[in-house]
């Protein structure tokens, strides 16, 4: 009998949802499940969710996708783990129970923790060591918010009582049983020196973070363990592991320095490989991990990382939700791209959604959203097509501030997430950044960036050279936009957002 085929599991732990995905070795999916799960508001402005339904619904989609596959597991090469970065749990080493819920990278409860640290000077130490800023987001404030919140907490982690970990290192422990985390995970937590690729001793101890707690900090392709023979019937060794938006950037096959890609959801998240040197941002971009593929580099010098820029535009496809939603201008996203082609132009209308603030380059949190141009002609198409064309604008911001900090030139962009599917956006987006927009034909990206790095470390893909041969273009949207009118029309928005920015209702 011939022997069966062997696939790659990808789980995807997202922010509302857990998916996993099976992927063969021409790197198409074979079988999908997603599972949502619950998210927990405890009071306005902060997010939880339970730790115990992550893995549940995890565990539950791994299941259903070698099910809709119709495989056996013992058909499962290696499992790859992505997920929801930054969002923090705290759990018991002897019990495996979670001492709280877990408190997710949108919850803000730590705004007040980023202020005092800001307050005794540190911005520039934790930038210069992590590439982050001192920002709720991240997990750092969220794991002294618990130890400065539940009484006995601290003294529990100081005996070696307590896990932490980021989404990742949480399924690999219920998973395989070990404490680990791989660098992509390790950098968004404000506590890792992304240069010298360890735990930060000094910022531990600013932020009075016992160092027993941490998970081991491994390469993202490599093995973290065997998945427990109970859950799958066979034990599945676990070898991939990043954060899902470098996962991403994998999954593209951004593999060279200057490749960047952008993922068009519900905002914006943009990221560029700038290869084995981490690039400090003088416009306000995160410095971060894109992956650690294992093999220190060749002098035994470094890291061996490869590093990335990271941006993020807040308000993007949230954009067409609110045109729909709020507005009932279109019925469906997808109807914004019928509206947008039947007008010539924007009739000189312009949209700057900045309705929580703006990030990269401007870093306004003051800002609200501001419409210019409008005039008795103005229609309702061309104010859809004014608030597509903003997407494009903000990640256009973004990508030339990531182009200074970079000090090269980006030849093209690849793209994917939900609005990556308006071929007037695409085309649109083309035309204001004068290069290449390249959609993939497999646009689970995120997934596939963690079944590569699970595949590659079992020699289920020989090298990056395999993978990238994989890479299969579903799309390439070509600039097409005299250079005049594209740069009339940039004018214009940069003119927008100033006055957007000008207005101050006090
Ligand atoms: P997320 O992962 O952030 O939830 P998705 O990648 O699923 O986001 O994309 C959903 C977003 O994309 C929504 O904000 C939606 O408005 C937008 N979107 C989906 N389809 C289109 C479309 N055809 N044109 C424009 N925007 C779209």
């Amino acid at each position: 009998m011939p022997a069966k085929e062997r696939y790659i599991l990808a789980l995807d732990q997202g922010t509302t949802s857990s998916r996993a995905i099976l992927f063969n070795k021409s790197g198409v999916v074979i079988g999908v499940k997603q599972i949502p799960f619950n998210q927990i508001f405890p009071r306005p402005g902060w997010v939880e969710h339970d730790p115990e339904e992550i893995w549940s619904s995890q565990f539950a989609a791994a299941k259903g996708a070698i099910e809709a596959a119709q495989i056996e597991a013992e058909q499962v090469e290696a499992i790859g783990i992505t997920n929801q970065r930054e969002t923090t749990l705290l759990w018991e080493k002897a019990t495996g129970k979670p001492v709280h819920n877990a408190i997710v990278w949108q919850c803000r409860r730590s705004a007040e923790i980023c202020q005092e640290l800001k307050a005794l000077g540190l911005a520039e130490t934790v930038k210069e060591k992590t590439g982050l800023v001192l920002d709720p987001y991240f997990s750092g404030t969220k794991l002294m918010w618990l130890f400065n919140e539940i009484p006995g907490l601290r003294a529990r982690a100081e005996k070696g009582e307590l896990m932490f970990g980021t989404v990742d290192t949480w399924l690999i422990y219920r998973l395989t049983g070990e404490h680990r985390t791989d660098p992509t995970n390790a950098s968004r937590t404000l506590l890792f020196n992304i240069k010298e690729g360890r735990w930060d001793r000094e910022l531990l101890k600013v932020f009075n973070i016992p160092e027993a707690i941490l998970p081991k900090v491994q390469a993202s392709s490599s093995r973290f363990g065997m998945s427990r023979k109970e859950l799958f019937g066979v034990e599945i060794p676990v070898t991939g592991c990043a954060g899902d938006q470098q996962a991403a950037l994998f999954g593209h096959a951004c593999f060279e320095p200057g490749m960047a890609k952008n993922t068009y959801g519900t905002g914006c998240f943009t990221l560029l490989n700038t290869g084995s040197v981490p690039v400090a941002s003088r416009h306000n971009l995160l410095t971060t991990v894109a992956w650690d593929l294992g093999a220190g580099t060749a002098s035994g010098a470094g890291t061996g990382y490869t590093y990335a820029l990271e941006g993020s535009v807040f308000i993007a496809g949230a954009v067409i939700q609110w045109l729909r939603d709020q507005l009932g201008l279109v019925a469906d996203a997808a109807e914004s791209e019928k509206l947008a082609k039947s007008v010539e132009d924007n009739g000189e209308v312009f949209l700057v959604p900045a309705f929580v603030g703006m990030g990269a380059p401007y870093w306004d949190s003051e800002v609200r959203g501001t419409v210019v141009g409008i005039t008795r002609g103005t229609t309702k198409a061309h104010f859809v097509r004014a608030a597509l064309e903003s997407i494009a604008y903000q990640s256009r911001d973004l990508l030339v501030a990531m182009e200074k900090d970079f000090g090269h030139t980006i030849p093209c962009i690849k793209a994917d997430g939900g609005a990556s599917m308006n071929n007037f956006l695409m085309q649109f987006q083309a035309d204001m950044l004068d290069r290449s927009v390249i959609l993939p034909e497999v646009g689970e990206t995120t997934a596939l960036g963690a079944a590569y790095l699970a595949g590659l470390n079992v020699g289920y893909w020989k090298d990056l050279k395999e993978v990238e041969q994989n890479w299969r273009k579903k799309r390439e949207y070509s600039p097409e936009m005299a250079r005049e009118k594209r740069d009339r029309l940039l004018a214009r928005w940069a003119k927008a957002v100033d006055s957007a920015r000008s207005y101050k209702p006090d």
